[in-house]
Formats: structure tokens, sequence, C-alpha cells
């Protein structure tokens, strides 16, 4: 059976035309998967029942065989799914502080990840597996029909580390962003490295106009070779390097991640090399206070509020544009370097 959730639509024509159905159908189907999300080949009532049972002879419509979630005390939910070979994973929904109608989804692409970071849950899981494209799709297609959502910005910055499942990552942005389909503009959807320069250039060539997020933690390299070893396969100016020039969606800023951490990165000698390393980039600092979770087996703690606030004035007042986030769904263990599946309680079932 063709998993049909993964397929590009014109690799949907393909096998379509290969096949003999008539030529239009492609788009047909394309669009009752993507954008009416159908869960059965039956509800494409358009089509005859003989032609929808030879669909159902092909192909397969990818779905979850345990849904459970979980309301964080600031309105954000957390989702577990898990798949037919009961590998599960973690996406969130996240309501827009000032704005109702408008959510971020946070997308997972890999159970578990092998980039090992030091202060994140994820990476003290493991890796278990990559994604495939229909499983990062489930994610978002099953919550925006469940809440009936219009406005939703995607962010690929759940469980695992996207650019290391680059294929499947790649195909199911260009799904969600086909006019066909949900027809998510590029604009509305970050994808976050911990910075594997290879496949940065790849990206520049294969994806352009999306946002782009670094998770750089320090600007010192000797210093984020301790917080993520990625660093010392792809040390920091090269990850500079590939970031430079690379293809932003119009009016828009690469934007680096920041976790600070009590005494490890938010001290004198920080915020200086910060302002030296993104002076001549036209970027965005995201500041995140380390949140603490229970597979963390290092002592760190996170800056106080004062440190971050005065960490972050002295890079405003020198023209840098920073941000201070704080990460919704802690409560529920959802928040930004939280999401794991093994390793501590598990959710309340729906
Ligand atoms: S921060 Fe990202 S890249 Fe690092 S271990 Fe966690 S999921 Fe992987």
């Amino acid at each position: 059976m063709i998993d049909i959730l993964s397929l590009t639509k014109d690799e949907l024509r393909g096998i379509l035309e290969e096949r003999g159905f008539k030529k239009y159908r492609y788009k047909q189907i394309f669009s009752f998967l993507h954008k009416h999300l159908i869960d059965d080949f039956d509800e494409i009532t358009v089509i005859k029942k003989s032609v929808r049972e030879e669909l159902k002879g092909i192909f397969c419509i990818k779905d979850s065989k345990n849904v459970q979630e979980e309301l964080s005390n600031d309105n954000a939910v957390k989702y577990l799914f898990e798949f037919d070979d009961s590998v599960s994973i973690e996406s969130v929904l996240i309501p827009m502080k000032d704005d109702k109608s408008r959510f971020t989804i946070c997308v997972s692409t890999q159970a578990g990840c092998k980039m090992g970071c030091l202060f994140c849950a994820t990476g003290k899981m493991g890796f278990k597996r990559n994604l495939t494209a229909s499983e990062i799709i489930f994610q978002i297609r099953y919550i925006v029909k469940k809440h009936h959502l219009e406005n939703i910005n995607v962010v690929y910055m759940g469980m695992g580390e996207p650019l290391d499942n680059y294929e499947n990552v790649i195909k199911s942005i260009k799904i969600l962003s086909d006019e066909d389909g949900l027809n998510i503009s590029k604009r509305k959807i970050t994808l976050s490295t911990c910075g594997i320069v290879p496949s940065i250039e790849r990206l520049k060539q294969d994806l352009p106009n999306i946002n782009i997020a670094l998770s750089l933690h320090s600007a010192i390299n000797k210093k984020r070779d301790l917080l993520m070893p990625i660093n010392k396969t792809y040390p920091l100016d090269a990850v500079m390097r590939s970031l430079k020039g690379f293809p932003l969606p119009h009016r828009k800023r690469i934007t680096f991640e920041y976790v600070m951490i009590k005494g490890v990165n938010d001290t004198e000698e920080d915020k200086k090399a910060l302002l030296k390393l993104l002076s001549t980039y036209k970027s965005k600092l995201n500041i995140i206070p380390l949140n603490k979770h229970q597979l963390m087996d290092v002592d760190i703690e996170p800056s106080s509020s004062e440190k971050i606030e005065e960490f972050s004035r002295y890079l405003r007042e020198k023209g840098v544009f920073v941000t201070v986030r704080k990460s919704k769904g802690s409560s529920i263990n959802a928040a930004c370097g939280m999401l794991a599946t093994c390793g501590r309680s598990a959710f309340k079932t729906s």
C-alpha cells in the first residue's frame, strides 16, 4: 500500500496516470486529502464508488492508533500520537497571545533525537526513527481538523532535528504549502536547526523563502561545544557562514534561539560575543529561559528574570532585535526543550 499523505501532488499525478486514472483526478484527490482533510476515500463523494474502491486497493491514509492530549495552565495543548509500530511523538498547539484566532503548531520530525543537546529532554530519550512526511503532516491535519483552525503558523521545533530528516521534512513543507492543499504560506513556516551545515546549503536551493531559526545558545565556540555536541562537527563560524545570505521571505529575519542558563551563557563575555556575532546579520534573538525537566541530568538553572532583562536591554541598546519568550506549556512538559515520550509520567488519556 502506498502512503498517500506522503506524496506531493506531482508524485500523486505520476502514480495515478501510470495506472490509467483520468488526468484531472490527482488534483481532486489531493485537494480532498489536504484541504478537506478526509480520513477515508469514501468521503470523496464526487468520485464513483468503483473508483474509490480502486484507490483503497492502492493507497492507505496515515492514521494514529492512539491520540492523547493535555491542556496546560496557559492554554497550550500537547498531543501525543502513537503510530502503527508503537512509536509515539508529541506536538503542541499554542494560542497566540494577542490574537485569539491565530495559533502556532509545533511539530516533531523524529521520534527522539541524535543530537544530545545538554538541556533538551528529547535528546535524553535517544533516537528511535525518522518520521515519514505523512507522519509530520498528520500532526498538523489532526490538530487543524479537530479545532477547525484557519490561521496557523507551523514551527518545526518539536522532537528531533529537522535537517537530520531532510527529505521527509522538505516534502512535508511542499505538501503543506501546496495551493491545492492546506496552502500554508512559507512565510508562516519556520524550520529550526541546530546547525547542520551541508543541509542548510541544500535548503537554500531546495526550499527558499521559508523562515529559518538556529538553536544558537552560545556565541562562544568552546561553550557551544559543551551545550550542543553538533558544534564539534559543524563549528559556529561554519554555521554562521552558511546562514549568510539565506533566502528568507520578504522582510523576515533569521531567528537565533538562545536558552538562557544561569552562569553558563548569561555573562558579560556572552553578551559581548553575541553582539559581535549578530551585528552583520538581519537577525532576531529569541531568549528563552531554561525550562527544567525530569530527564535533566546536569545541575543547571534558568537565569533570573533580572539577569535576562539586563542582558536583553544591553543588546537592544546596541541595536540587536531581541525578544524574550516565556515558553507556553511548561506545566505539561510541552515548552521548549521539554518534549519526550519516555522517562516520565504518561499523559492523562483524553
Ligand atoms: S534541542 Fe533539538 S537538536 Fe538538540 S537534542 Fe533537542 S530536539 Fe535534538
